[in-house]
């Protein structure tokens, strides 16, 4: 007899092949037939006419290894099991709490600390081998799939110095990549506007991530910039993936548009805008870096090179405070940021840098900078997302503007204050005004079909997260197949499943077939859809009726089933 039979549903299998009425066999965490099982008897028979059945959901974007020491992790992990998550590929964007070495881990706990994070000083493990240990003793909410991230190696082997490397320190940092990759992880990620990948030169990461490809490794990277220079950061990821044979995962596609002095006046005109795209549609915002970047991510794909890509499907994101000050004020780490911020001298060269500083490529020199938000989308465009104090508790989920208003300061002395008086823990949501109008900057090129779906969360220990931590998937299946009819269902599903799976070569998850690992999503087609927003971004979705991880059931009827946690660690043998 089988375990369970999943009857009558229509089968989106993740491949992208059109959908087809099957029931599903389980036995065990397997899929043991997909067919005509009217004759079968089961434990368990669910009930699934009108409904369709798909893989579990990858989110191949996450940054779920920071979080996974707090004590209530399981329960912060609920909205991603409600919206049909089974397997999150973390360590993203170069972060990661492993390796970490006592020597250095202040570091570390700085750093997690600037996201909102708090964490021990000294962790259960050092090395990535003992990380991995420790996530498996744990007991896992969903499948987990390891990357080794460049910023707690170079911190490990260089702590806070923001240099280039030494051959003998590129030495040490190869053999940890190569730990780290000994130990089971699928690729090597790097966050290249970040402290400390932004101090490393190409050809570092090239060397690194060569060990990572000799071992069938992937690169994943946060390129180097996401602002004007977007292009030219996106040439250099594909450069890293052609020197060092890896393939390329390009993480969350975007770039802010350069506005400039027209981003006041937008904010406010967007209302009349979006009025005036009811009545005839208008273009959306040009666009033309994001497309610059993408003809050169077709033009290696035409040349037979492997590259990925995700997106996030929002016209948000999420970044800390840090983020908005030129890279020469970050050297040293968050504490040496918030010092410099103290010293009035230093402030204002700081405050001309953020004013006056032209975007510029590559962003090692003092003086340079890729990747100036502020100049990208203004101020007002963001909003507090979190604090560490209970003191300005108040401020999250507020416009930096408005609070600037409110406090009588102008809006830089405002946040540079606010770094300050938090230690530099304030995290913040960035973006376009949310309407359909703004949103086509980015749907114009979200059909690409090397576009797979990250939702890119960061649960802080305060405030909300962004709305992609309730939202994400279920949005992709609501709001992109049926509101702006961008993808076909299959479509849809196959960039949540099928295509994330194939990028890290995890070969036995992401689709509905016999033999295939059992996480799968029983979900309503016709109402499926994500409820959170900027300003509710913890409703949770609608649509996801039951989800099944490694065979067992983690949703019924759209709530968490309580019991043992059902994911686990996959390690690349
Ligand atoms: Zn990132
Ligand atoms: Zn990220």
């Amino acid at each position: 007899m089988i375990d369970m039979l999943i009857q009558g549903a229509t089968v989106i299998d993740g491949t992208g092949r059109k959908g087809f009425r099957a029931d599903v066999a389980l036995q065990g965490d397997r899929i043991a037939e997909v067919g005509n099982l009217s004759d079968s008897s089961a434990r368990e028979v669910l009930k699934a006419d009108g409904k369709a059945v798909c893989p579990g959901f990858i989110n191949i974007h996450s940054h779920d290894d920071l979080y996974v020491s707090r004590a209530d992790y399981l329960k912060l992990f609920e909205p991603y099991l409600r919206q049909g998550i089974t397997t999150t590929v973390i360590s993203n964007c170069g972060w990661s709490p492993s390796p970490w070495f006592r020597k250095n881990g202040h570091i570390l706990k700085g750093l997690l600390f600037s996201m909102g994070i708090s964490a021990d000083a000294a962790p259960e493990w050092e090395t990535q081998q003992d990380f991995h240990g420790y996530l498996s003793a744990r007991g896992l909410p969903m499948n987990f799939v390891p990357l080794v991230a460049h910023g707690p190696i170079r911190i490990a082997v260089m702590g806070e110095e923001n240099r280039f490397c030494t051959p003998a320190e590129l030495g040490e940092m190869k053999a940890l990549v190569r730990q780290g990759m000994e130990a089971g992880c699928w690729g090597f990620s790097t966050g290249l506007t970040y402290f400390p990948g932004v101090y490393a030169h190409t050809d570092e990461i090239v060397e690194l991530a060569l060990v990572a490809g000799k071992m069938g490794g992937r690169y994943a990277t946060h390129v180097r910039g996401h602002g004007a220079t977007y292009p030219l950061a996106v040439e250099e990821a594909l450069e890293i993936a052609r020197r060092s044979g890896c393939g390329v995962q390009l993480a969350h596609v975007f770039c802010a548009p350069y506005l400039g002095l027209f981003a006041a006046p937008l904010y406010y005109l967007v209302g009349v805008l979006e009025a005036v795209n009811q009545v005839v549609p208008l273009p959306g915002l040009p666009n033309g870096v994001l497309k610059k970047a993408l003809r050169k991510v077709d033009q290696a794909l035409d040349q037979g090179q492997d590259v990925g890509m995700d997106f996030i499907p929002y016209v948000l994101g999420n970044t800390t405070v840090t983020q908005l000050y030129p890279p020469w004020a970050n050297k040293g780490g968050t504490a040496r940021l918030v010092d410099r911020l103290r010293d009035p001298a230093t402030r204002a060269r700081i405050r001309q840098d953020v004013e006056r500083l032209k975007p510029r490529w590559p962003h090692w020199e003092e003086g340079s900078w890729s990747d100036n938000y502020l100049k990208s989308l203004g101020w007002h465009m963001m909003q507090i997302l979190s604090v560490a104090s209970d003191r300005n508790r108040f401020m999250e989920g507020r416009r930096i503007l408005d609070l600037a208003r409110q406090a009588g300061k102008d809006p830089f002395e405002f946040i540079a204050d606010l770094t300050v008086e938090e230690s530099g823990s304030v995290s913040i949501l960035f973006g376009l005004p949310p309407r359909p109008w703004t949103e086509k900057v980015f749907t114009s090129i979200q059909g690409h079909p090397a576009l797979s779906v990250g939702a890119d969360t960061i649960f802080a220990e305060h405030g909300a997260p962004p709305p992609s931590g309730y939202g994400c998937f279920p949005r992709i299946l609501g709001h992109y197949v049926r509101d702006l009819g961008l993808y076909s269902i299959e479509n849809a599903v196959h960039r949540c499943t099928g295509l994330s799976a194939s990028r890290f070569g995890l070969t036995d998850r992401g689709k509905v077939e016999k033999g295939a690992h059992a996480d799968l999503v029983i979900f309503d087609p016709a109402t499926v859809r994500d409820r959170a927003t900027m300003e509710n971004p913890t409703l949770y979705p609608e649509g996801i009726e039951h989800v099944i991880l490694n065979g067992k059931r983690v949703v019924r009827e759209g709530q968490t089933v309580s019991g043992q946690p059902a994911g686990r660690l996959l390690l690349r043998s």
